[in-house]
């Protein structure tokens, strides 16, 4: 994370409160959505392999679940702090709501890094997580989710944990499971697709043909890789992917000016969606540095990464060709810098509309495990294509009918929304 100052709760805050204002909410519905309704922070000692106890910190963070049980992701990152956390959160509830999906918005996180632990310590921090807060999650109450760094194997332990705590089976306490223990067919694709679907509309708003234009990538882990394979399916070109490599500490870009194989990268990437460097240079690609996916000559720059990677010091190197940024990422945008992209006039498809895919798919999970019946991947994608378009048409519409940016109209439906459903219980 870039900028040591860039605080994402008080980014997040600073966007609710710009919607609170163009919505002229009153004074106790602000102080109820500013915040989280409840947050647990928490320990968890593990035993590492080579037998020492090793101290984790965890969070869970609800930040309202007036539309319904909490939902989102659990991330395990070595910068996690309380605040990325209760900034997700937020950005989960304007998620669910602008999809309406009955669901509110919370996020989890440790403070651990992955590419340091074995399967088995990983295993057992998510256990410790699942047992220190278990009676506060649960399908009808808070239901987690895969996030950064990750899957469902994490889920499905955690899901071990908490059936066993419960005594009773309840495949509905965590979504994205492996297919074969209640998962849903289409999860792991969903936020990828989803992103690429959102991008599909626009281009045909500005009567564009996705295989008249490129795109430069920041990330290739599970958003980007396959938000990539759906627009290579489009007719779209790649030409460049940026991610972390671990060996260096530093992030690269890997490029190829006719395009990126798809099938050749995946074959050269961990799970974590690091490119082996030298493998990619033998495969042909320029190895650019961290920034350059940024400054690329592309009609579509799709950052899929971490929050703050746009920012105030490199929005100017973004070309003139750039037509649209849709945001895989969660926050990757900072607020100065998204005003300098409304100046530049570049259309923008915000974070929590953008990479709503995954957590529709959460939701067709949940459905499915609620009827213990499961559908075919066809059917599961075209669900998720009929949501998110339809979503992306109500804010666009609402944008061009208000002749207002796409984010504050997404903020207006999704906020206005929640709101509602707030006043209605009698909550303010
Ligand atoms: N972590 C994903 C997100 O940020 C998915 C959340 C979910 O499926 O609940 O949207």
């Amino acid at each position: 994370m870039k900028n040591k100052a860039y605080n994402p709760f008080e980014a997040a805050q600073k966007q609710f409160d710009h919607a609170a204002d163009l919505l002229e909410l009153d004074q106790p519905t602000r102080d109820l959505l500013r915040n989280p309704i409840r947050e647990f922070h928490f320990i968890i000692p593990v035993r590492m392999d080579d037998g020492k106890t090793k101290i984790f910190r965890g969070f869970r963070v609800q930040h309202n679940d007036a539309r319904g049980p909490a939902k989102g992701g659990v991330r395990f990152h070595p910068q996690e702090t309380i605040d990325t956390v209760r900034a997700l959160a937020m950005w989960m509830t304007w998620k669910t709501a602008v999809l309406d999906l009955p669901l509110g918005g919370g996020k989890g996180g440790v403070i651990c890094d992955p590419h340091t632990l074995s399967l088995h310590e990983q295993e057992q921090i998510c256990r410790g997580w699942v047992r220190q807060i278990f009676k506060n999650l649960g399908p009808n109450v808070d239901v987690p989710a895969p996030d950064v760094m990750t899957g469902s194997q994490q889920m499905l332990w955690m899901l071990d944990e908490y059936e066993t705590l419960t005594g009773a089976k309840n495949p509905g306490f965590i979504t994205g499971k492996p297919i074969s223990l209640g998962g849903s067919l289409g999860r792991k694709e969903s936020t990828g697709y989803g992103v690429m679907i959102t991008v599909r509309e626009a281009l045909k708003e500005m009567n564009i043909e996705p295989k008249d234009t490129t795109a430069s990538f920041q990330g290739f882990g599970n958003v980007a890789q396959y938000a990539v394979q759906l627009y290579q399916q489009m007719g779209g070109k790649v030409i460049s992917v940026a991610c972390w490599n671990q060996e260096d500490g530093e992030s690269y870009t890997y490029r190829k000016l006719e395009g990126i194989n798809y099938a050749e990268l995946i074959s050269i990437t961990d799970r974590f969606g690091g490119i082996e460097k030298t493998k990619a240079k033998d495969l042909g690609y320029e190895i650019l540095p961290e920034e350059g996916w940024i400054e690329q000559e592309v009609d579509i720059l799709i950052p899929a990464a971490l929050e703050n990677q746009i920012t105030q010091e490199n929005v100017s190197k973004i070309k003139k060709s750039v037509k649209i940024i849709a945001e895989g990422a969660n926050g990757p945008t900072t607020n100065d810098a998204d005003e300098i992209l409304n100046e530049k006039e570049i259309f923008i498809i915000p974070d929590f509309l953008a990479n709503a895919g995954g957590v529709t798919c959460s939701y067709f999970e949940q459905v499915q495990n609620n009827m213990n019946y499961y559908w075919e991947k066809d059917e599961v994608l075209a669900k998720l294509d009929v949501k998110m378009t339809a979503a992306y048409i109500a804010v666009s519409d609402f944008a061009r009918t208000h002749k207002i940016k796409t984010r504050d109209a997404a903020y207006i439906i999704a906020v206005d929304r929640v709101a509602q459903a707030c006043h209605d219980r009698g909550w303010v």
